[in-house]
């Protein structure tokens, strides 16, 4: 973990501010970096700051092949996870309400019934369970290399984000957890009710809220995301942004991203159906779409790379024009 934490591109890694004896970085309140020189220091300061690229992830479908409670949990208590899916469906559907809430509240009862008790430590436990596309556990050091190898410029800094439907208690006991600078995933309060709660629930069209958090610098979820903050305050624009994901539910997270100038890319279990990457790719969701094999040399880390090349190209231009837009003031 500290060996990471020195890292050229991956400084800011929940690792490594847990080796600095810093919290979560869900509690961490971090200034919004701008390209104004900061109040009352001298203007010879100001540096160019867009420097920042972030990949964000989906989980499920995208970095592990089944949804994560399929590994542990719902074997632990008895339950076929096509039948789970489907009665959560038919329960959303039949009540009008909405499946991501349905599916939480219906993974607790169904435990109660089975009389299963799980707490937040099983829960972590579970995340060991949880299988991950080839590759996945080295892809993040390798990109970030390539990275620093391809930078060209000072000051680039490469971090990863989840942003998951899934539990953030599971994805905690992953072991890649530590790779994320941060982790938005849906999460349940353990000791408000009878039954655990849902205390934070990431909706398809949710999880845009995320990426606008990251945008805007406010990864404190006890801060608002609404107040205005001009393009130009934006700590991590669109332009440096890569969103990874599988299927419909990442939809708006793609068209965000890209609306506002970002990248986006699909991936698909290797050797099977790619349909819906394909739909996504003519309906102009994503850049590209691959195989999700995360292995170096793959489709998808070739196609990251070329992504992450003309982000690194379109950051040195910018900073140019910073410069030359400082020195004819
Ligand atoms: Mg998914």
């Amino acid at each position: 973990m500290a060996e990471r934490a020195t890292r050229a591109t991956g400084e800011g890694s929940i690792a490594a501010r847990k080796s600095k004896g810093g919290a979560r970085s869900k509690a961490v309140k971090r200034p919004a970096a701008t390209n104004r020189p900061a109040a009352g220091k001298p203007k010879g300061v100001a540096k160019f700051s867009k420097k920042t690229i972030a990949l964000v992830y989906d989980f499920d479908g995208t970095l592990s092949p089944r949804p994560m409670q399929e590994y542990a949990f719902l074997p632990k208590i008895g339950i076929d996870p096509a039948a789970f899916w489907e009665e959560t469906n038919r329960v959303a559907k039949e009540h009008k309400a909405d499946p991501l809430i349905t599916y939480m509240h219906l993974l607790y009862k169904k435990a109660k019934e089975a009389g299963v008790r799980i707490d937040r430590e099983d829960l972590v436990a579970q995340g060991r369970d949880v299988e991950l596309f080839p590759g996945v556990l080295d892809w993040f050091g390798a990109i970030e290399d390539y990275v620093r190898e391809h930078a060209e410029i000072h000051g680039i800094t490469l971090r990863h984000y989840l942003i998951s439907s899934g539990l953030t208690e599971i994805v905690e006991g992953t072991p890649i957890y530590d790779r994320f600078h941060n982790v938005f995933a849906s999460e349940y309060w353990f000791d408000a009710y009878d039954l655990p709660y849902p205390k934070r629930v990431i909706t398809d069209t949710g999880k845009t809220q995320y990426l606008f958090r990251i945008n805007k610098g406010v990864e404190d979820l006890g801060e608002t995301i609404n107040e205005h903050m001009s393009e130009s305050e934006r700590p991590i624009p669109f332009s440096n942004m890569i969103y990874f994901g599988d299927g419909d539910t990442d939809v708006p997270s793609m068209a965000v991203t890209r609306k506002n100038g970002g990248h986006a890319i699909a991936v698909h279990p290797p050797g099977k159906a790619r349909k819906k990457c394909v739909d996504l790719f003519n309906a102009g969701r994503i850049d590209f779409f691959a195989p999700a094999d995360y292995r170096q040399g793959s489709d998808l880390y070739r196609r990251t790379c070329l992504l992450i090349d003309r982000i690194l190209a379109s950051i040195r231009v910018e900073e140019e024009m910073w410069k030359v837009a400082k020195s004819a003031k």
